[in-house]
């Protein structure tokens, strides 16, 4: 597909029905443009280098044997390898890999990170899998992959419904069948395996760091500020715990029930203590309200932090909140982000708040590399010093040539893959 393609699909087409990886390449080809880049490198970077296919046999506990689907895409390996999450889910298809892989990039690019974007997933229900069939998937998903991934190649790590045990496994599996031990292979691990300190509230201590650029520049006191969180799942209430504790009144959270609202301030630890795993909560108390209605009420910052396509063209115009810092993936559709802009509300790009996650797996990969651990300060400050200069560098860049916080981003994630593309002369 070439440019004009795309552009016909957006013209033929709501932009709000395009999907992931439409939309994907549609603000990379327009950052490519801004930065005066020709359309050979769109061509090269509209889509993976490489999508790998595999089927992987797995022998269930009852003795019978069942083929699950995976993939993995690398986006370029201009700057160095290709670093992303592996998901297990029962409904993923290859473009949304696609698109996930080609976020990862425009996250290292932002985050100023020596890697390309990678990304993985196996079409299951981790839910109706025992302990041991979820082992073996994952040991056999490795030894399918295993030819183009490792720690100077490709390095997976945890994402939608994988954890550290299941990069323990995938681990072992890796250097088994190396035949030498290669904690760099894969991030997110176990801390006696290699893991780092932080890399669990990684993704949610970055978003938290952004809030609080984004409050400085709109003049907000954190002390005191208004936050609306949709989603109390493993993102959305760390967020709401880290601004809790930074002096925050969290009014609003939810979860795929419904939402409740204070306010004066909810209560938030004796929410988190309530919470059960799935993320819920809501449905224990009277009054809670909807979702929708959550989003439209007045507060300074708003953290969708829910699933995607949240905030909308139906309901852009109803957003009150004077700041958004997407911390889910794709929140905001691209005609919503007009929307906002255009009403001078500050949306901080899930590349850039979501950058956290991937920042910390670096340094696991930088201390597996080296063999010396740093404690959890260190790493905090890390991230700190890194994401603070990327809001910044971006913020800027916003700000001087008059586009949204998205496109700025983009800009920065693509910028150096682009450089890097031509210098090796790909184009
Ligand atoms: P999770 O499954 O732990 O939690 C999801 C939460 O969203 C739950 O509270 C669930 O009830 C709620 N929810 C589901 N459907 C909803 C709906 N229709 N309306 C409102 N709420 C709904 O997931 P998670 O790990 O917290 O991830 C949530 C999002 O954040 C995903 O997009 C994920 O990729 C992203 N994520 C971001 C970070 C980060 O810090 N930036 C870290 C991890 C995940």
């Amino acid at each position: 597909m070439g440019t004009n393609d795309v552009t016909n699909r957006v013209d033929e087409k709501d932009k709000e029905t395009l999907n992931l990886l439409t939309s994907t390449q549609i603000v990379i080809h327009d950052a490519l443009k801004k930065l005066g880049y020709n359309e050979e490198l769109f061509e090269l970077l509209k889509e993976p280098l490489r999508m790998v296919h595999v089927r992987i046999p797995v022998r269930m506990d009852d003795g019978s044997t069942k083929v699950f689907t995976g993939f993995r895409a690398q986006h370029n390996d201009a700057i160095g390898p290709t670093m992303g999450g592996v998901r297990f889910h029962p409904r993923v298809d290859v473009d949304e890999v696609k698109a996930l892989s080609m976020w990862m990039s425009m996250k290292c690019g932002i985050a100023d990170l020596p890697f390309g974007g990678g990304k993985g997933a196996i079409l299951c229900n981790p839910r109706t899998l025992s302990f041991g069939e979820l082992e073996r998937l994952s040991r056999g998903y490795v030894r399918a992959i295993s030819q183009i991934v490792g720690p100077t190649k490709d390095i997976p790590a945890p994402d939608m419904y994988t954890n550290s045990q299941i990069m323990a496994w995938m681990l072992d599996e890796y250097s088994r069948f190396r035949k030498y031990d290669s904690p760099g292979f894969i991030t997110g691990k176990p801390l006696v395996l290699g893991g780092s300190e932080g890399r669990e509230k990684a993704g949610a201590a970055g978003v938290t760091i952004c809030i609080e650029e984004a409050a400085k520049k709109r003049g907000i006191r954190i002390q005191g500020a208004r936050i609306i969180v949709q989603g109390f799942g493993n993102a959305g209430s760390y967020i709401a715990k880290f601004m809790h504790e930074r002096g925050a009144k969290i009014i609003g959270i939810s979860d795929v029930y419904g939402a409740l609202y204070n306010p004066d301030g909810l209560n938030i630890n004796y929410l988190l203590d309530r919470r059960d795993s799935f993320g819920t909560v809501t449905s224990l108390f009277e009054g809670a309200i909807t979702n929708k209605e959550l989003l439209e009420h007045d507060c300074d910052v708003l953290v969708p932090a829910a699933i995607a396509n949240q905030i909308t063209a139906e309901n852009a115009s109803n957003i009150r909140a004077r700041i958004v810092v997407e911390a889910a993936n794709g929140p905001t559709t691209l005609e919503a982000t007009r929307i906002l802009s255009e009403r001078g509300i500050l949306l901080v790009p899930d590349v850039l708040a979501g950058a956290g996650g991937v920042t910390v797996s670096y340094f696991e990969w930088v201390q597996n590399n080296q063999g010396y651990y740093w404690s959890e300060e260190e790493v905090a400050e890390r991230l700190r010093k890194k994401l603070v200069n990327s809001f910044n560098q971006i913020y800027d860049i916003s700000q001087s040539r008059n586009i949204d916080m998205r496109l700025a981003a983009y800009m920065v994630g693509v910028g150096k893959m682009a450089e890097a593309s031509l210098l090796r002369g790909w184009v």
